[in-house]
């Protein structure tokens, strides 16, 4: 008679020394003298880090598959081809001058994950899939990748019809990505079980609060802004200080406002206003008009929208106190997104196990499981970010913070795994 055993995975635990290995070889990939590294979505460190990526996927045995929005993955098939997958993965790019942590130790742990998985020659239900994300931080298009594989990739991403793609078109082509099939890496959601993401914090949090392991239950809505203050331009010097309709007087006060505003009324939330053009811009003549670039986040996405309406009517108000007009535009947004309770208990459970501390927090910085986490059950595995620091060759995480988040994840991805079989 045929018995089936489950195989005690417990133990289970991944090669600490063979993923600092990869780590340390991925991060001469275009490596910067300051200690981080530059590799700018599409561009040649960029592509030089996935065929690295590719070819360490095949030399572990494993199947290479990439998809039209140019997401390149590791895969670990089941007997059954019907079976979901679970998806284990980040990002392979970087920002400009950015650090060695972000986003590589995600894919990194996700391919040690699928060598333990096979080492221990595990039969499980579902397929295993560790994925490089296209232009996460985006260069071109932020979240360009999961909102490909998401179904969320419209051919107004890669056309002209907001905005000029021409130099976004060629990079892709010369990834051999065609432009004009991205919109056909959309999945199925029934084709995934869950999406797990291992990722540095970005943040202070997990530090002050002595803490190992950050379970995220919130990734942060954004919304981009474009507030225009319109008065009129005059002589500075001959015209009355009383008389003046000045747009940097009713933007400067706006400004101000603003973040107090935020501060005292919606402790959740984000206010920033990062650039501020003035126009005509000389020094003799009074501010006709002044463009701001105002960003709001918020973890709740109906919270987020309220924030916006007070936003938009203080900035009336400023506008009213100098006699200016006002303007506000939306444009850009990014919907926030809850993290799905399974793969947090999941996250939680396999931090017991491994024996280190979890503690479940917000992302106030964006990530692909924002886009996943609309399609499929997702969780995200945070790591200390020692001072906080990122996007800023001094990121650093302690090595054995790495190691407890891959072994977290490799713990929560086969409870996942495991729950199929239900
Ligand atoms: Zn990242």
């Amino acid at each position: 008679m045929l018995s089936l055993t489950v195989p005690d995975t417990t133990r289970l635990r991944i090669n600490g020394d063979r993923l600092r290995a990869d780590f340390e070889e991925l991060a001469e990939i275009g490596a910067t003298v300051a200690g981080g590294v530059s590799r700018v979505a599409l561009s040649n460190e960029d592509l030089e880090a996935r065929a690295w990526f590719a070819n360490r996927v095949e030399d572990d045995g494993f199947i290479v598959r990439d998809d039209d929005a140019g997401n390149l993955s590791g895969v670990m098939f089941c007997p059954n081809p019907n079976a979901p997958t679970v998806l284990l993965g980040s990002h392979l790019d970087s920002v400009p001058n950015g650090g060695r942590f972000d986003g590589s130790i995600g894919v990194l742990a996700g391919l040690e994950v699928l060598r333990v998985m096979k080492e221990a020659k595990l039969t499980l239900p579902v397929h295993m899939e560790v994925i490089n994300f296209t232009d996460e931080e985006g260069c071109w298009q932020s979240l360009f990748g999961s909102r490909g594989l998401t179904g969320q990739l419209t051919t107004a991403h890669v056309s002209d019809l907001h905005t000029d793609n021409s130099t976004f078109r060629a990079a892709l082509q010369r990834a051999g990505i065609h432009p004009e099939d991205v919109t056909k890496a959309g999945r199925k959601p029934s084709q995934l079980k869950a999406y797990l993401e291992l990722h540095i914090e970005q943040g202070p949090q997990l530090e002050r609060a002595e803490c190992t392991i950050g379970a995220v239950t919130h990734i942060v809505g954004r919304s981009t802004l474009r507030v225009t203050f319109n008065g009129q331009a005059g002589h500075s010097g001959t015209t009355a200080l009383d008389k003046r309709r000045d747009a940097v007087q009713g933007a400067a006060l706006f400004i101000l406002q603003a973040h107090q505003f935020v501060r005292d009324e919606y402790p959740d939330g984000i206010f920033n206003c990062g650039n501020v053009v003035v126009k005509p811009g000389l020094f003799n003549v009074i501010p006709e008009q002044a463009v701001l670039t105002v960003e709001c986040r918020h973890i709740e996405e109906d919270i987020l929208a309220e924030m916006e309406g007070a936003i938009e009517m203080l900035s009336q108000r400023c506008a009213d106190e100098y006699q200016l007009s006002v303007g506000v535009v939306r444009t850009a947004h990014m919907s926030a997104a809850h993290m799905a309770e399974l793969c947090l208990q999941a996250i939680e459970d396999a931090s017991r196990l491994i024996g280190t501390s979890c503690k479940r927090l917000a992302s106030y910085a964006g990530h692909d499981a924002q886009m996943l986490a609309h399609f499929t059950p997702s969780g995200m595995i945070f790591i200390p970010s020692l001072g906080g620091v990122s996007q800023n060759p001094r990121e650093f995480s302690r090595w054995e913070d790495v190691v407890a988040g891959a072994n977290v994840l490799l713990h929560a991805a086969l409870k996942l795994a495991q729950e199929a079989k239900a």
